[in-house]
């Protein structure tokens, strides 16, 4: 992800941090600093922020290590304002794999709160009538407080929250997985509107959880919908075979030639049938804009090749079309190009088979 820093690095997954984390903490240092009129009060501050978001990391840690059970990597942990994010490949679509999973998360905010609730209880220091808001009150209490918050929040059952997922897979017991995403996201539209309804009455805050619930929910029911269409169906079937190619010792002109000659974007580079890689209309601005630097169409690709094989399976290229963050995909049969798939003709190709079934 762009604009993150590496913090850290525990079990062979990387924690990263976004740089708008960074201002939260000096948000909340300014909070506790003009409450308090001093320094400790804003180290203190940050130290309780800082807390939190180890518990959140915890968390996280909690769903990638149960993923990596099941044999599911994590390519890294976010830390965001909103909170955290384990980029974990794939979801299992055994439905018991997925329960534990996303319960992995919030049971490790049920032990912190447990942990601390006997460590306060044993050392006398437990004060239930302590007056608490958000810059006041005992620390580890506070942090109690908020761990307690975190396993309601999380498990509202609504995508995207872990709770979503826990109806899903517990329905999808039953049932199919893509019958159950659709139950378990219409449940969870419904609980938007209701948070919707309650915010409008009384409190504002529910109102942005009902619109993050009610995105999470249907985009969670889309990628569903395309992944079982696409199940079982090779790549060959749906991929571009009528496009473009540049040689990798074309000039960019030629490049911009096939640009404004057609409705093509991304052009697969070529040496003698091998790709060398796929360069994009964002690669040919770059190149544009230094010719000295980047003379032929070769220097300006980003030389990571990202290719399936045409008998490879749809849904895997699906899954690699979104986590590769490319618009395109090279295909290749005995490592030669024979097509091109983008999201476009995948959607494309879905509409058809829809329409060609009604
Ligand atoms: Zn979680």
């Amino acid at each position: 992800m762009k604009w993150s820093l590496k913090i850290g690095r525990y079990s062979g997954i990387d924690v990263r941090m976004h740089f708008t984390f960074l201002l939260l903490v000096g948000w909340v240092a300014l909070l506790y600093w003009r409450q308090g009129q001093s320094v400790s009060a804003a180290v203190t501050g940050v130290a309780f922020i800082l807390a939190i978001f180890l518990c959140v990391v915890l968390h996280e840690f909690g769903h990638a290590l149960a993923a990596r059970r099941y044999g599911i990597k994590t390519r890294d942990i976010i830390l965001l304002p909103i909170g955290g994010v384990a980029r974990i490949e794939k979801m299992p679509t055994n439905p018991l794999h997925e329960l534990w999973i996303s319960t992995a998360g919030p049971a490790v905010n049920v032990a912190i709160a447990a942990v601390l609730f006997v460590w306060l209880k044993l050392s006398a220091s437990f004060d239930p009538l302590a007056v608490m808001t958000t810059t006041a009150g005992p620390f580890f209490e506070r942090i109690l407080v908020v761990n307690l918050f975190m396993i309601a929040f999380n498990m509202i059952p609504a995508f995207p929250m872990d709770g979503g997922r826990v109806l899903r897979a517990i329905l999808a017991m039953r049932s199919d997985h893509r019958r159950a995403t659709q139950i378990a996201a219409s449940i969870g539209q419904g609980i938007a509107v209701f948070f919707g309804v309650i915010g409008l009455l009384y409190n504002p805050f529910l109102i942005f959880i009902a619109i993050f619930v009610w995105f999470g929910a249907s985009q969670e029911a889309r990628s569903a919908q395309l992944q079982s269409a696409v199940d079982g169906i090779p790549v060959q079937q749906a991929m571009l075979t009528d496009f473009r190619t540049l040689d990798k010792n074309d000039s960019l002109d030629r490049a911009v030639d096939l640009t404004l000659a057609g409705s093509q974007k991304d052009f697969p580079v070529v040496d003698n049938g091998r790709v060398e890689g796929i360069l994009t209309q964002a690669d040919l601005m770059k190149a544009l804009s230094d010719r000295e630097k980047y003379p032929t169409v070769a220097s300006a690709i980003q030389h990571k090749v990202n290719a399936v094989e045409s008998f490879d399976m749809l849904d895997a290229a699906f899954e690699k079309l979104k986590s590769c963050n490319c618009h395109t995909l090279p295909v290749t049969l005995n490592s030669r190009l024979v097509g091109m798939l983008t999201m476009d003709n995948l959607n494309e190709y879905l509409r058809i088979r829809a329409a060609a079934a009604s």
